[in-house]
C-alpha cells in the first residue's frame, strides 16, 4: 500500500464530483439501451465515447495508464480490464462495464454488469449477490468506520454463497485522480484498517468470483479473468462520506429505465 496521504473533499467538491458521476451514470443507461446479443463491445465503447464528449466529459480511462478505450468490457470468466473487441455478444453473455469519466477536474468511475438475453438462474444468482454486496458495503461508509468495515460485509455476504472474492484488485479513493488513498479491499476485519471521516469519496467495487478467487492476466498486459473460466461479477459506486452517512454520488436509475423501457 503506497504512503500517499488521503485527500479529502469539500462538500463543493463532492457536488462536482456527483456530476462526473452521474454523466457515468447516465452513460451505462445508454449502454443498458443496446446491450443485446449481436452488438460488439466495440460499439459499444465508441457509443460510450460519443455520449461522454457530448456531455462536457473527457473519457476518464481512455489513455489512462495507456488503455486503449473509454469502457473495461469483461465479459463471463473476465473479472475486470477486459478491452473492447469487434466480437458480438451472445445470448446468455454475462458483461461487465466499468466506465470512467474526467469532468471539472473530477473522475467518476463506476461499473455494472449486464445480462445478455437470458442468462442461467446460477448466474442471476452471482449477479445479484455481487449487487447486493455492494450496497452492503456502502452501508459501512460512515464516519468512525474503518475500511476493514466495508470489506468484512461484502467477504462476509458473498462468502456465504460460497463464490471466491478477488483480493489482488480493490476500490480506491477517488478524486482529481482516478486512484487515490486510500485502498478499500473487498475482504477484511471489522474494526481494522483506515479510519473513515467526511470528506472521503470512495470507489467500492466488488468483484466476486461463481468459484475460485484465483484470478490471472492475459498478455495483453490488461485483461485479469477467472483462473476456472467460471463467471465472475462486477459493480460499482462512487460514495462520499458527508456528514458521517454515505452519499451515493453515482447511481444505477438510468440502467434501470433504459432495462424496464426495454422489456416493455
Ligand atoms: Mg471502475
Ligand atoms: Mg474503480
Amino acid at each position: 500500500m503506497s504512503k500517499e496521504a488521503i485527500i479529502f473533499k469539500t462538500k463543493e467538491e463532492i457536488e462536482l464530483m456527483r456530476m462526473s458521476a452521474q454523466l457515468v451514470s447516465k452513460t451505462l443507461g445508454i449502454i443498458a439501451e443496446h446491450i443485446e446479443p449481436g452488438i460488439s463491445t466495440l460499439a459499444l465503447d465508441k457509443l460510450a465515447e460519443t455520449y461522454i464528449r457530448d456531455h462536457g466529459g473527457t473519457p476518464g480511462f481512455l489513455g489512462l495508464y495507456d488503455f486503449p478505450n473509454t469502457l473495461c468490457m469483461s465479459p463471463n470468466a473476465q473479472v475486470v480490464h477486459g478491452i473492447p473487441t469487434d466480437k458480438p455478444l451472445e445470448n446468455g453473455d454475462i458483461i461487465s462495464v466499468d466506465c470512467g469519466v474526467l469532468m471539472n477536474g473530477f473522475y467518476g468511475d463506476h461499473a455494472y454488469t449486464f445480462e445478455v438475453g437470458e442468462v442461467s438462474a446460477a448466474v442471476k444468482q452471482l449477479l445479484e449477490v455481487t449487487k447486493k454486496s455492494l450496497y452492503l458495503g456502502i452501508e459501512q461508509c460512515k464516519a468512525g468506520n474503518r475500511i476493514g468495515d466495508i470489506g468484512h460485509a461484502i467477504q462476509n455476504y458473498t462468502e456465504s454463497f460460497g463464490y471466491g472474492v478477488v483480493k489482488e484488485l480493490v476500490g480506491h479513493g477517488l478524486g482529481r485522480t482516478m486512484h487515490e488513498e486510500p485502498q478499500v479491499p473487498n475482504y477484511g476485519k471489522r474494526g481494522r484498517g483506515k479510519l473513515l471521516k467526511n470528506g472521503m469519496v470512495l470507489a467500492i467495487e466488488p468483484m466476486i468470483n461463481m468459484g475460485t478467487a484465483k484470478i490471472h492476466q492475459l498478455n495483453d498486459g490488461w485483461t485479469i479473468l477467472t483462473r476456472d473460466r467460471l463467471a465472475s461479477a462486477h459493480f460499482e459506486h462512487d460514495v462520499a462520506i458527508v456528514d458521517g452517512q454515505p452519499d451515493i454520488l453515482s447511481t444505477f436509475d438510468y440502467i434501470y429505465q433504459a432495462l424496464e423501457r426495454k422489456k416493455a
